[in-house]
């Protein structure tokens, strides 16, 4: 079920404002998602891609709920301020997590940081490159006690670009996604389009990217069985590695070494899917037939001397 409600908050400083909002609750459970675009008024892609997909989302299909919000400044939207709110000239994404006793933008970002980020699992932050910004595709995630789960659902989203956000070297804060990760919900930023243009194919990307990174989010909730503790070294970038728990596997390892990039070898006879294997599932999908095959061929004559091998990426 998909109710459309409008957000009003008690606040002096915001008496008037209204923003339409999405509440998406799926038929079966699973984590509670805040997805938000607009918090630049002039993203035009990023708010459109949030209006289109909870349009479009078919709650029998959804585990979970989602709460969505398509335009945070609607006052920037309205008055076609790039990056700015007009009451106060300041970005909203430098003013997270906010204050009650602020101006027009700090208390905005507190009343959407109270009411719709710290009660969620996840935070989904669309931007689309301002009207005077062109810029590459990328999604964001900050350094955090949560930063693996917003890297996971950061990659998942599936841009070319993933940037980790370091709170001490940051050229930017008050983001909502440095707010959000030092509640402890992991937050992602992703970012596609620009120039103060409504594009299709960033539309889409964006799209894509909600429906990746719901599929991440599903999948991972799913897991029957899930350890209570998970040891595991941390990727060294200086090494390239992830150093082994008291001498134990740090993560798997390939042929000859370390596997930073995962591939299946196979003989080229073996069938495969044609979509790219995702997950530890696909990969049990894909390879058990070939159990099966072995054995009818073991039944028939001796399978055929194999020369070649297949590598494709999983
Ligand atoms: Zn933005």
């Amino acid at each position: 079920m998909i109710e459309r409600r409008t957000l009003r908050f008690e606040h002096a400083l915001l008496a008037g404002l209204e923003l339409p909002c999405f509440e998406a609750a799926g038929d079966q459970d699973g984590p509670h998602l805040c997805l938000l675009g607009g918090i630049h008024g002039g993203e035009y892609s990023s708010i459109a891609a949030v209006v289109r997909f909870m349009n479009e989302l078919d709650t029998g299909e959804l585990a979970g709920r989602i709460t969505a919000v398509p335009i945070v400044s609607r006052p920037s939207f309205e008055a076609r301020t790039a990056f700015v709110m007009p009451q106060d000239g300041k970005n909203l994404n430098r003013c997270f997590p906010g204050s009650h006793d602020g101006t027009f933008s700090e208390v905005l970002a507190r009343h959407v940081f109270e009411e719709l980020i710290a009660p969620s699992d996840f935070l989904l932050d669309l931007h689309g490159g301002d009207m005077v910004e062109a810029l590459e595709p990328f999604s964001l995630y900050d350094e955090s006690a949560v930063e693996e789960q917003a890297r996971a659902l950061a990659v998942a989203f599936g841009l070319r670009y993933v940037v980790r956000s370091a709170p001490t070297e940051a050229p930017i804060s008050g983001t909502t996604t440095s707010a959000a990760a030092a509640r402890g919900v992991p937050a992602v930023i992703a970012e596609a389009g620009g120039c103060g243009l409504l594009e299709e194919d960033a539309v889409r990307v964006h799209l894509d990217g909600i429906a990746n990174a719901l599929r991440h989010l599903r999948r991972t909730d799913r897991f029957e069985h899930v350890p209570d503790i998970l040891c595991n070294g941390r990727f060294d970038p200086e090494l390239g590695d992830v150093p082994a728990f008291e001498e134990l596997v740090g993560s798997h390892g390939g042929l000859g070494g370390t596997q930073a990039m995962p591939f299946l070898l196979s003989p080229v006879d073996l069938p495969l899917p044609d979509t790219p294997i995702v997950g530890a599932e696909e990969l049990h999908r894909a390879i058990r037939p070939w159990a099966e095959l072995a054995m009818r061929a073991s039944d028939e004559t001796a399978p055929p001397e194999q020369e070649t091998e297949t590598a494709v990426p999983v």
